[in-house]
């Protein structure tokens, strides 16, 4: 049966978690929203605090189920209650680990995520979406020619995060486009190789801390074995590799979407406390108390589908519709929280609240577009409740 009362262990991860946020996020985060670059030093504080939050998640019984997803989940709610720009930009191989880890074999594993421990700042990135190819990654324009021994790789991809910082970049290329999605493979190709270029850095409206990148790949040569097909040697394991990346990183971008609204509702109970200006209606007060129980409920039922989602993955089970439902759910109520936030306190004095309310409201209109669009996780959950109907 789910359980998700936290145990004492994960309380006290996600206090810790908390506190980090209020004092290495907050006090930076307008900072770091208006200009773009985000100061070394936070980022070597926050690897250290980051260590130390490792520290507390207890390591895994013999026996009983993993716990890495959920307690991922735990960190990222507050980190992006924090700031979510500076959540997706920490150090780390960030989105570059659920493919070497899910694709990779063990020495691979080891080889290519042994970096993010020698104790300086390294990033990791993801490449899979292109100019015209985000939803459909069937149509990936991108290739992969074995030549000797090595993989020339071809082809042009944007918005990636972290991409122009990151140490190591998965990215996705066909083998054979006649295969469609089942010719798409992931390949790690490190910082540097000869052929990897920096395009330019978006200039964004929200989350304008984080790093959004557009990458060219032009005959990038990588060694054979940077192609993260390890485990299953089978033409249907690139594309799985790719949506099952998404599997896992899909309730943590929902959980940052609710770390996101929680910021955003608790800021609004805060200006009704505090900030209220003198003379405002007892009626409509009410009325925004009312409000906010329904946007408590469903900041809550947010976190449980996260949750949900994070659970099933740390026991194995196949999650897709879980994680569609969660990031779907998510990344609505993540607009309609800011957006009640700006609205909400629009009278009275313009104050760091309303500073921070409006750079939330910014921030959260991508949880509805990265890692799949509200349109394209109803297609997925339509897919997997209805097996027997042709959806497109
Ligand atoms: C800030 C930011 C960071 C990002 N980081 C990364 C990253 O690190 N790595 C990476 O690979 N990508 C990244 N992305 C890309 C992101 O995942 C894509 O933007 C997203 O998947 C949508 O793809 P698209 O932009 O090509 O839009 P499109 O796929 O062109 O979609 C346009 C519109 O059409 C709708 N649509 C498309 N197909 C269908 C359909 N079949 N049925 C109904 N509606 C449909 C979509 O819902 C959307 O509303 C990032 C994007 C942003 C904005």
């Amino acid at each position: 049966m789910i359980d998700f009362t936290l145990s004492k262990e994960q309380e006290a991860f996600r206090e810790y978690a908390h506190q980090v946020a209020v004092e290495e996020m907050r006090p930076v985060s307008l900072a770091c929203d208006q200009s773009e670059n985000v100061q070394e030093a936070f980022f070597w504080n926050m690897q250290k605090r980051l260590r130390a939050s490792a520290a507390l998640r207890p390591s895994r019984e013999p026996g009983k189920a993993r716990q890495d997803n959920l307690f991922s989940l735990l960190l990222q709610e507050e980190m992006a209650w924090g700031d979510a720009a500076l959540a997706i930009s920490l150090p780390g191989p960030g989105l570059a680990a659920p493919p070497i880890l899910s694709q990779g074999t063990s020495e691979q594993q080891a080889r290519f995520l042994s970096i993010y421990n020698d104790g300086k700042l390294h990033w990791g990135a993801l490449a899979l979406t292109e100019p015209g190819i985000g939803s459909d990654v069937a149509g990936m324009a991108t290739t992969a020619a074995l030549e000797g021994d090595e993989w020339v790789i071809n082809g042009h991809k944007h918005y990636i995060t972290n991409g122009e910082r990151a140490d190591l970049i998965v990215t996705f290329a066909t083998i054979d486009k006649q295969l469609g999605r089942e010719g798409i493979r992931p390949f790690v190709v490190p910082k540097g190789t000869p052929g990897l270029i920096m395009g330019r850095i978006e200039e964004k409206m929200g989350l304008r801390a984080s790093q959004t990148v557009e990458l060219i790949f032009e005959n990038c040569r990588v060694p054979k074995d940077h192609l993260l097909a390890g485990r299953e040697q089978t033409q249907k394991a690139g594309f799985k590799a790719a949506m099952g990346t998404l599997d896992a990183t899909r309730p943590l971008v929902a959980i940052l979407a609710v770390g996101l609204a929680r910021a955003a509702y608790e800021a609004v109970q805060h200006w009704l406390e505090k900030e209220l200006p003198a003379g405002y209606p007892l009626s409509k007060r009410h009325e925004i108390e009312d409000e906010l129980a329904a946007l408590g409920q469903e900041i809550q039922m947010a976190r449980f589908l996260a949750w949900r989602a994070a659970w099933m993955a740390d026991r194995r089970m196949p999650n897709s519709k879980e994680a569609s439902m969660s990031k779907a759910y998510a990344g609505s109520l993540v607009m309609k929280a800011t957006a009640a936030a700006v609205r909400i306190t629009a009278p009275g004095e313009d104050g760091e609240t309303k500073q921070f309310i409006h750079k939330w409201f910014r921030d959260a209109k991508v949880f509805d577009i990265f890692e799949g669009t509200a349109q394209i996780q109803r297609l997925i959950i339509a897919r997997r409740m209805f097996p027997d109907i042709d959806i497109p």
